[in-house]
């Protein structure tokens, strides 16, 4: 099918959350993604910072070519092999020493609030508050629409869950504020990705860190995007030093097959025993096998470290362009995960960029965001710059 053909049947057939797209995408390999009609682009985005190692990265495909052929699913009523794999690979690499596995970012973070609450009921003292973020994403379920602080993902759905409040990001008094002694929890994304690339201030997470401990309330930070090598680290909060209770991934965990997780520390897994909580598909074996493949190639020594000068000089190019526009606003961003914020709205650029064969997204209406695969390389990094800067000429910004 070429492109209006699949969008024929799309408008046909399929609920109309996403809205009009101009591509339909058929074929990827490494940076590189094909649409239908046989156009190239590269891809500035990676799904949404899903496919960290690239598309088709052939050990995770090779992982998944064989776990496939060998058993796809099995319940949790059994034990997993591949699971448990990445259990342990997960737990060698950060402080989370227990697992639950979920199918997405949503899943995983409907498990750590869970988890959250049921902890604080265990030991006696339930207190069901729940403080995140103004501008955080936490994904799209009930609770975790709830969670996310922007009211335009609410908007006719309400009644909301109870127990939710909210504070501004990078705002350590207010935080002090909100946690009453019905608060047993502060979720938080460590570097805000939907909400426009928001940077925490120096400083700040190591005061959430301190102000939860000194509150006695368990602190989760949601990596769903900021995980998996995102921002120059294994995970971002390995990267500023400060360590959560609990964390949620998702996106770049099996690089593109669907996954989640929410690791915890020893203590705080002692919220959860048998029934309290499952997931049919969680932790199945091909998506754990194509996720031990993920982790094992992004710890491979120098991977994640490359990335991170990557990083650094593709904000640094950002930087000396954003010098000669007065639209832009602010570059910021840590490792390959990086926003540009305008005076105007950026659907126009990125528009004009997909024309011209780069694929990148918004984050918020005047943040461009770049979310490479972690393989990009410095050559293609200035081509990028070449589309962007001749994309900004062309709209006379
Ligand atoms: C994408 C995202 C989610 C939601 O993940 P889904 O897999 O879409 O449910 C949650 N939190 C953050 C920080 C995200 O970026």
């Amino acid at each position: 099918m070429n492109t209006a053909e699949i969008q024929a049947l799309n408008d046909q057939y399929v609920i109309n959350t996403y809205g009009a797209r101009k591509l339909a995408i058929t074929r990827g390999e490494g940076i590189t993604l094909w649409d239908a009609d046989g156009k190239e682009y590269l891809d500035c985005f990676a799904g949404i910072a899903v496919c960290n190692l690239g598309h088709c990265h052939p050990a995770v495909t090779e992982a998944i070519r064989e776990q496939a052929g060998k058993l796809i699913h099995v319940s949790n009523l059994y034990y997993i092999e591949p699971q448990v794999n990445l259990a342990e690979r997960l737990s060698k690499q950060c402080f989370a020493q227990k697992w639950f596995f979920c199918n997405g970012g949503a899943e995983a973070n409907e498990a750590a609030i869970k988890l959250a609450r049921r902890y604080w009921a265990q030991k006696g003292t339930p207190k069901p508050g729940i403080v995140t973020a103004e501008q955080s994403f936490h994904g799209r379920t009930l609770a975790t629409i709830t969670a996310t602080g922007q009211p335009k993902y609410r908007q006719g759905f309400e009644p909301m869950m109870p127990g939710f409040s909210y504070v501004q990001f990078n705002d350590i008094a207010a935080l002090e504020n909100a946690i009453t002694p019905e608060v047993g929890a502060v979720l938080i994304e460590p570097i805000q990705g939907e909400g426009g690339v928001r940077m925490p201030v120096e400083g700040y997470l190591r005061a959430v860190r301190e102000l939860c401990t000194k509150k006695n309330v368990l602190l989760i930070f949601d990596e769903v995007q900021t995980g998996l090598g995102r921002t120059g680290a294994l995970f971002a909060h390995q990267g500023y030093g400060v360590t959560p209770d609990i964390m949620t991934l998702a996106k770049g965990l099996a690089n593109g097959v669907p996954i989640g997780a929410m690791g915890c520390t020893d203590e705080a897994a002692t919220g959860f025993g048998p029934g309290m909580h499952a997931c049919t598909f969680g932790g199945n074996p091909l998506s754990t096998a194509a996720s031990v493949a993920t982790i094992d190639t992004l710890t491979a020594p120098g991977f994640i470290e490359a990335a991170a000068k990557t990083g650094d000089y593709f904000l640094g190019r950002l930087n000396a362009l954003a010098a000669d526009h007065a639209i832009i606003v602010d570059v910021r961003g840590k490792g390959l995960m990086i926003g540009v914020e305008f005076k105007e709205a950026v659907s126009p650029l990125i528009g004009k960029m997909l024309d011209a064969g780069v694929i990148c997204g918004p984050a918020g209406p005047n943040v461009l965001r770049f979310l490479p695969p972690l393989i990009i390389t410095t050559e293609q990094i200035d081509r990028v710059m070449a589309v962007l800067s001749a994309c900004l000429g062309e709209l006379g910004w």
